[in-house]
């Protein structure tokens, strides 16, 4: 078994409490231990650099089976491993929607087959995403969803999301959240407040939000099942997933990271890169999301990576659809807007990109405990650099950070003892 010697590096480790310079060591793929391994192996030298267990993404839109045009299983894996990422949980509305055992089985298998990082299938909660009749939760379970969402839209009945947090308590799954109830954002295109009324869109008001994730919680509290609420973009909603944690109630939260960056005024220019859903909100809004992420009311932080071909995000902002790629601006997006200002510490930082997003799923990933699985993401945290989409793994290009100046990125992502990307080699 070969031996790969990470030298001299800042190792992070939240499951151990670790923050030190160290020397770490796998095994193959494994992670052997720290200090100085038993026998001559593949030295890097990593001073200067951060050793962390290999960052999860836990909301991704890979695209595969269905609009191959915009991304697929190989080409988002390549961008997630370019960003850092060791392991992605992808969406189920593809087209087919995830919904069957055979389909989480082929997402595994293709991921498989491309070889960059690892893939955690989530299934639809509804068959075809429909929101009429509960999918076949147990089936997709053995082919190896690891929770459920019909994430695109909300599971908009009260008592099908009720009788899925039922069945997936019997599985210990989580519920994962789109929160939004259409009536209240039917046609917008944006927040609604004093931007969209000034620029004369469309809006699409906090509450749409706030409403579901409150119904979401109380019904956990009610089955005892798991529910995770998926992009938290208001006030409000921060606000609920702290009082309901504070009850004991299974409830975790994700923040994004164009929503703790940008408020509404960015639609503005009638960019179609700030269009997403849920959409870009107030100053508020972002303040109470950074003070979520700081006291660990959002314990995960995530992309809700959504590529569209260009021509898709050309169309006027009514028809343009929602959403940007996120995997290979995630990381440095988050140190320079997260660590940079002083609002989380790395171990937090790190946290909530690999034990929070782990626990939520339940997956045996995001850990340097000797024994693990050897995933390992390798950080310069202070290299300043240009972001030029032009040169992302990612099929899609819509973006808001093209051209945009970052602190920090990954330079070597090692998934299973292997190195998957190496930036030191580019
Ligand atoms: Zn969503
Ligand atoms: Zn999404």
């Amino acid at each position: 078994m070969s031996i790969l010697h990470l030298r001299n590096g800042r190792v992070i480790c939240p499951t151990q409490s670790l923050n030190e310079v160290t020397d770490l060591w796998l095994n193959g793929p494994t992670v052997g231990g720290f200090g100085t391994p038993p026998r001559a192996a593949h030295i890097i030298d990593c001073t200067g650099m951060i050793v962390t267990p290999g960052l999860i993404d836990m909301h991704v839109h890979l695209r595969e089976p269905g609009r191959e045009e915009d991304e697929t299983i190989a080409s988002g894996t390549a961008a997630a491993v370019a960003g850092g990422v060791t392991s992605v949980a992808c969406m189920p509305n593809t087209e087919p929607a995830l919904d069957t055992r055979d389909a989480a089985e082929f997402c595994i298998l293709q991921a498989q087959r491309a070889g960059h990082c690892n893939v955690f299938p989530i299934g639809a909660v509804t068959k075809k995403r429909e929101g009429k009749e509960l999918a076949e939760i147990g089936k997709l379970v053995a082919g190896g969803a690891v929770a459920f969402t019909d994430d695109g839209a909300p599971v908009a009945s009260a008592e099908i999301m009720r009788r899925a947090l039922e069945y997936c308590r019997m599985f210990d799954k989580a519920v994962l959240v789109h929160a939004e109830i259409l009536e209240l954002t039917t046609g917008g295109v944006m927040n609604e407040g004093e931007v969209s009324v000034r620029l004369g869109l469309r809006g699409m008001p906090g509450v749409a939000e706030d409403i579901m994730i409150y119904r979401d919680i109380v019904l956990a509290e009610l089955t005892g099942g798991k529910v995770h609420i998926l992009h938290v973009s208001t006030a409000g909603g921060v606000d609920l997933i702290r009082q309901g944690r504070a009850k004991g109630i299974r409830v975790s939260g994700e923040a994004c990271p164009h929503h703790f960056i940008f408020t509404d005024d960015k639609l503005s220019t009638f960019d179609s890169n700030y269009k997403m859903s849920p959409p870009l909100r107030t100053r508020k809004d972002v303040d109470a999301i950074l003070a979520g992420l700081a006291d660990d009311t959002l314990t995960v932080l995530a992309t809700d990576h959504a590529p569209h071909a260009a021509e898709k995000k050309a169309k006027e902002l009514d028809q343009t659809p929602n959403g940007i790629v996120g995997l290979e601006t995630f990381l440095p997006a988050c140190i320079t807007h997260l660590i940079e200002p002083g609002v989380l510490s790395w171990p937090q930082m790190i946290a909530k990109m690999t034990t929070g997003p782990a626990g939520v799923l339940g997956i045996d990933r995001g850990t340097l405990t000797p024994g693990a699985v050897a995933d390992v993401t390798v950080i310069d945290p202070k290299t300043a650099w240009t972001v030029d989409a032009a040169k992302f793994k990612s099929k899609s290009r819509n973006t808001p950070w093209h051209g945009a100046t970052m602190t920090g990125r990954a330079v070597l992502t090692i998934v299973g003892g292997e190195i998957k990307y190496d930036l030191r080699g580019v």
